[in-house]
């Protein structure tokens, strides 16, 4: 019998804690599990899944439009924020539940309240003490806001799916995955909105096409894109509406101000150093490639770890973590291609390098690239194009990048990752046959390289 209550235990339920305590508990362990909010994490609750929800809901104000050109009439459109927020809220309650569903018929037992490391076995849940000979962190990651005056008066991501109305005006600050994506949902559902970027050009780290071109397409949708600024002071007015005092000395006006200014690891109250567990300034704990911290029974996944945050990378690093310590098939995380969506408005999905890293890493390069319009939008009448870039590694013919703009962009990436991820050739793409007419078949049948 085991000195210990449980052979696992986790602290924190989203997708790759309950991920790894399902998979742990299948290889025959006994495990527990804590979750200081509710069961689902980030991705379920207030992230991935309701923020898709929200991008389909703006964009239907776009199918309206381009309806007349395939013939119809729509009446004038009305768009209910609650009735929204009531539905989504409706499916998030419902996938809680399946979550919850998950961890009981796999015998995890589940704790609600804040998980705190005691020491290396023992972890402190509310009265509750609870040993493990091991111990899983999977906390993820909570938004972070610069200490500006006034920052008290803007929100989060974490805020904006409970918004009591659409804003009026919106004030996105950031130029990443979180701040794209919200621009869009809210100028898709009505709201007059600025977004407002340090640097050069939204999306840093992505292919300087990509940056440009969904730059360009969200520009015309009627987001005012600011670069090179930062925001410096927030004032609150009596009838509510806020000052953004920029550093170029401009101000914007809102009802809404939201910071996308990155996430930081949840370690807050954690005990980390009473379990001896090493952190980096900003609370990123560093693990090995088996998810091993520096204790060698404590173990960490997901955004806590800041490797590749991203909800697939959390399942696959719990996957890989449970099956490693308790399914006897020790296995590694393998971190390379690992294809990424933007659900911007036009969307953005990314597999490999970008043209620039992709030169640093691969040398001599073949860059294919296509900007068309797509079918839909022949009748449509709208103005939007999509981009599609292949970046392949001259000596060897590999596609290493593959970028693409446009509608169906995750879609269409979701299929060709798996042959990037395989080190499929620029000639392997050339001898398979389109699907006609789609506007994925352009990346099947580019066959003249950009010149110079
Ligand atoms: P990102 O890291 O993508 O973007 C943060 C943005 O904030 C950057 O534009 C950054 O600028 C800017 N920023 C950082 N600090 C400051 C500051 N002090 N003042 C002004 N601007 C600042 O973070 P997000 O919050 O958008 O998302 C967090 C993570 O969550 C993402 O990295 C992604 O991994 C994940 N995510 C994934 C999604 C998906 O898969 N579709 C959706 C949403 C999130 P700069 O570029 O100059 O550093």
């Amino acid at each position: 019998m085991s000195k210990f209550d449980f052979d696992l235990f986790v602290i924190g339920a989203g997708s790759g804690g309950v991920r790894a305590a399902r998979i742990a508990a299948g290889h025959g362990a006994r495990v527990g599990i804590c979750e200081a909010s509710r069961v689902g994490g980030t991705c379920v609750i207030r992230g991935c899944v309701p923020k898709k929800l929200l991008s389909y809901a703006a964009h239907f104000s776009e199918e309206f439009e381009d309806a007349a050109g395939f013939g119809w009439e729509v009446g004038e459109a009305r768009f209910s924020w609650s009735r929204l927020i009531e539905n989504k809220d409706r499916e998030i309650d419902r996938l809680n539940k399946v979550y919850l569903g998950l961890l009981s018929d796999s015998g995890v037992v589940l704790y609600d309240g804040h998980g705190k490391l005691l020491d290396s076995h023992r972890v402190q849940v509310g009265d509750d003490i609870i040993s493990a000979e091991k111990i899983l962190i999977a906390t993820g990651g909570r938004p972070w806001k610069p200490e500006i005056p006034g920052v008290e008066h803007s929100i989060t991501s974490d805020e904006a799916f409970h918004l009591e109305a659409l804003p009026g005006k919106a004030l996105v600050v950031g130029g990443g995955f979180i701040a794209c994506e919200f621009a869009g949902i809210f100028n898709g559902l009505g709201s007059e909105v600025v977004q407002a970027y340090r640097g050069d050009q939204i999306l840093r780290g992505f292919d300087q096409d990509v940056r440009d071109t969904v730059a360009a397409e969200m520009k015309k949708k009627g987001i005012d894109i600011r670069l090179g600024v930062n925001v410096t002071e927030l004032t609150r007015h009596a009838d509510g509406l806020i000052t953004a005092q920029l550093d170029d000395g401009s101000e914007i006006q809102a009802d809404t101000v939201m910071f996308a200014t990155g996430r930081v690891p949840n370690v807050r109250g954690l005990g980390l150093l009473d379990a001896g567990v090493h952190a980096k300034p900003g609370g990123m704990i560093p693990v090995n490639e088996y998810s091993c911290t520096n204790v060698p029974n404590i173990f960490a996944v997901g955004d806590v770890t800041n490797r590749v945050n991203l909800t697939p990378v959390a399942l696959m690093e719990g996957h890989a973590f449970a099956d490693s310590e308790f399914g006897g098939s020790p296995r590694p995380v393998n971190h390379g291609f690992i294809p990424s969506a933007v659900f911007s408005h036009p969307p953005v999905a990314t597999v490999g390098f970008s043209e620039k890293d992709a030169k640093i890493h691969y040398g001599e390069l073949d860059i294919y690239k296509s900007v068309f319009k797509p079918m839909k939008h022949t009748l449509s009448g709208r103005d939007e194009k999509t981009m599609m870039k292949l970046v392949v590694q001259k000596s060897s013919g590999k596609v290493v990048g593959l970028h693409v703009v446009g509608m169906d962009a995750p879609e269409i990436v979701q299929g060709f990752a798996v042959a990037i991820k395989s080190g499929l050739t620029k000639q392997q793409f050339d001898r398979t046959t389109g699907i006609h007419p789609t506007a994925a078949e352009e990346l099947v049948t580019m066959r003249v390289p950009l010149q110079g």
